[in-house]
């Protein structure tokens, strides 16, 4: 009887040890094979999106992070000496003064910004590092620089002479009523600013631009960058939406993330990639989501909408995207496994 129980136990234990053994193996194998949490994806504003989310695709292909990606990509468009609105060689305000916006967000809801950053060409790599190395999201104009010379960065002329023609021109007539890139080549403006056509920039270059970037990684996670040298011509001192989280971007991992582009003073007032993402969390698919936020924008300020160009492009959560704007002519880079860097237009409210 005694035996009998022994051998029962015994039994009893070897089972025990057998079916976690099992466990493990089961969990382990079923690991090996599961799909992966997230489809990477990249996409980003504008035409010069497309070569950003080559250098973001790099990074995501491997399985890399999507911060990381975002990172990358973005620094494409800032070091472009032919792109006049991001970083290095971006057209500088009244003064001549070439100064940057940035912002970033990670996967955690971690948030860095910096503006009216000057003498950096990586505005965007100085924002991950005021996220990730202080206590603070945003720093601006002097103290921004600081920050980004005691951390190893150079101060460069971020003046090229194609920006200082540009504004020499511009100089010419000071008109400070910039009829806002509206891509549409053959519009006319309607607002008096005719003295001061921003499509007729030397190069016939555009006045403003943006490159906000957004992206899921293999492991599901999204992040997303913005950077631009905001308007051209600006007052000095003047910040737009793109290094304010919530209005040029916004990342929340459990839903989605949106970022902005245009007349970022119409975005701010709307608090636009955060209204995106609030709506993509009440069901809205991407594009409804940006849709909406450029229908407020037009309820808010119906005649100047007609002259203005904003755009919102948005990724959710299941590696869905869309995009929304006012006026014909944005565009926007689709970049993953499905979609070989598709350069697609924006549908429009006008
Ligand atoms: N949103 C940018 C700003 O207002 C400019 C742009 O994207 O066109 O500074």
């Amino acid at each position: 009887m005694k035996n009998r129980r022994n051998f029962l136990k015994t039994a009893a234990l070897g089972a025990a040890v057998f079916s976690l053994d099992s466990v493990a193996a089961t969990a382990a194998r079923a690991q090996a094979k599961a799909p992966v949490k997230g489809k990477p994806i990249v996409i980003s504003t504008w035409d010069f999106g497309r070569a950003a989310n080559e250098a973001a695709w790099e990074i995501l292909k491997k399985g890399g992070r999507a911060l990381d990606a975002v990172e990358a990509g973005v620094r494409v468009p800032e070091a472009d000496p032919n792109n006049h609105t991001v970083g290095y060689s971006g057209f500088p305000d009244r003064d001549g003064r070439v100064t940057l916006d940035a912002c970033i967000m990670d996967e955690h809801g971690n948030a860095g910004s910096v503006a009216a950053l000057e003498h950096v060409t990586h505005a965007i790599s100085v924002a991950r590092l005021v996220m990730e190395k202080t206590p603070h999201v945003m720093l601006v104009g002097d103290g921004a620089l600081q920050f980004a010379l005691a951390n190893g960065f150079k101060k460069e002329n971020l003046l090229t002479p194609e920006a200082e023609k540009a504004w020499k021109e511009w100089l010419k007539t000071s008109e400070y009523k910039p009829v806002i890139n509206i891509e549409n080549k053959s519009y006319t403006p309607t607002n008096g600013a005719t003295a001061f056509n921003p499509l007729m920039l030397p190069g016939n270059v555009y006045n403003h631009d943006t490159i906000g970037m957004v992206a899921m990684d293999t492991e599901g996670n999204l992040s997303g960058a913005c950077t631009t040298s905001g308007m051209a011509f600006k007052l000095h001192g003047r910040v737009g939406d793109s290094p304010i989280i919530g209005a040029g971007l916004y990342v929340d991992n459990e839903i989605g993330a949106a970022t902005s582009t245009g007349v970022g003073e119409e975005v701010i007032k709307i608090v636009g990639s955060h209204l995106v993402v609030e709506l993509m969390r009440q069901g809205y698919p991407p594009e409804k989501a940006c849709k909406e936020a450029v229908d407020r924008i037009v309820k808010r300020s119906p005649s100047k909408a007609k002259e203005i160009q904003v755009g919102f492009l948005a990724l959710n959560k299941k590696g869905q995207y869309g995009a929304y704007c006012l006026q014909k002519g944005f565009s926007y880079a689709v970049l993953s496994k499905d979609v070989n860097n598709a350069l697609i237009d924006g549908k429009h409210h006008f």
